[in-house]
């Protein structure tokens, strides 16, 4: 370009610039104005729960606070959440959709003392922040959050909320189900019936040794070229725990999550014959300090809703990147938590796989609009501002909880 031909470029140049400045003074300007609450029903282990916020602009953001009660085996019950999301609410009102270190420090003596339902509400609203402010600035989240190392995110199939018959036989098949769909990882835990008081040896004994074979079946159908994850969900002590890392060190497994409750996973993982993987209801940088600090995984897995939202997974996941571990965030529910978490995913050069709850519903993709767009296994990210993605209130309608 020719001198002549650059000036002639110069209005042109000085009008986009003055739009952009006048979008970002703008940007600043907008505000929360309220929330709607849409609950659908799932199955009986749990519910989804989303959230939208409006602002001032007519601008709306979504965000995922499912499970805040139904950890574990225990049946989904959000009522505690959407407490939560009612309090919450009425002190981010008219707050500008930056305030997002501002909203965790307002909120911080609920998040301190109200488990992992006060995490849900807070998370599910930060997740409506960053999708308003992705959408004000025109640039998808995961350029907030340092630039996309990855658009494709790759999964591992969690089929433990949808197998039933929970045979071997019943796993395998969900298994195979999840290999068809082009997943080449998947998860499930094999124990969730191992009983809470541990006194009768003979039954301990025989859940164990139910649970292996579960796990044998599932290798079965993944043959040895595809990765093998196995979630105890805690169910063993220490010394049980301990012999259990010998029974399933055939299996090759890609990871072994949460053997025994968090004091005994420091021995656990010193004893370690496979990569360990855990901390998913771990609130927070400062939660996870301590738990990185004890040596107790290789894996962190923190949880998009339960660790208090985006910016609060990207810093644990730089946490865990100065202690040399990798990060795999946990998040067995719908297709928007998926997604928020997978804008970080996208961002972290320590990242390793992110969790999708496979087979629960056959309409699962269709709760977001566009639909959720998974190919061989690998959540895909669009270009498109903010999350990238709408709540299907046609889908919302039809299973409402
Ligand atoms: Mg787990």
């Amino acid at each position: 370009m020719n001198r002549r031909n650059w000036l002639a470029q110069v209005p042109a140049l000085a009008a986009a610039t003055a739009t952009a400045a006048r979008a970002q003074k703008d940007a600043a300007k907008i505000t929360i104005r309220s929330m709607e609450v849409f609950k659908i029903h799932v199955n009986a282990r749990g519910d989804w729960l989303f959230v939208r916020l409006s602002t001032n602009e007519g601008l709306t953001g979504i965000g995922e606070a499912s499970h805040g009660t139904a950890f574990g085996n225990e049946t989904g019950n959000d009522t505690i959440t959407q407490k939560y999301l009612v309090q919450f609410i009425e002190v981010l009102k008219g707050r500008s959709i930056f305030d997002v270190e501002w909203l965790r420090s307002a909120v911080a003596p609920q998040t301190a003392t109200g488990g992992i339902s006060a995490a849900c509400a807070l998370s599910a609203l930060e997740q409506c922040m960053w999708d308003l402010i992705g959408q004000a600035l025109n640039v998808p989240v995961y350029e907030l959050f340092g630039g996309a190392l990855r658009t494709s995110i790759r999964n591992y199939a969690n089929i433990n909320r949808s197998t039933d018959p929970r045979t071997p036989a019943g796993f395998a098949a969900m298994a195979q189900r999840a290999v068809d769909a082009g997943f080449d990882a998947v998860k499930l835990a094999p124990w969730d019936d191992m009983p809470k008081d541990m006194s009768d040896s003979a039954q301990v004994e025989a859940v164990t040794q139910l649970g292996i074979e579960r796990a044998n079946a599932v290798r079965a159908v993944l043959g040895p070229n595809r990765d093998l994850l196995l979630d105890a969900h805690s169910k063993f002590d220490l010394e049980r725990g301990l012999k259990l890392i010998d029974r399933v060190e055939h299996l090759k497994l890609f990871w072994l999550e949460e053997v025994t409750p968090v004091p005994g996973l420091p021995a656990i993982h010193k004893a370690k014959k496979m990569p360990m993987a855990g901390g998913e209801v771990i609130y927070g940088a400062r939660g996870f300090y301590p738990y990185i600090n004890a040596g107790s995984v290789d894996i962190t897995m923190p949880d998009v809703k339960y660790c208090g939202g985006m910016l609060e997974l990207k810093k644990v996941g730089s946490l865990a990147d100065a202690a040399g571990l990798l990060v795999s965030p946990h998040g067995p529910a719908s297709p928007l938590g998926n997604v928020a978490a997978a804008h970080i995913c996208a961002t972290m050069p320590n990242f390793l796989i992110l969790e999708f709850s496979y087979g629960e519903v056959p309409w699962r993709a269709e709760v977001l609009d566009p639909p959720e767009n998974v190919v061989k296994g690998h959540i895909q990210l669009s270009a498109k501002p903010g999350l990238g993605v709408k709540l299907n209130e046609k889908t919302l309608a039809r299973y409402k909880a």
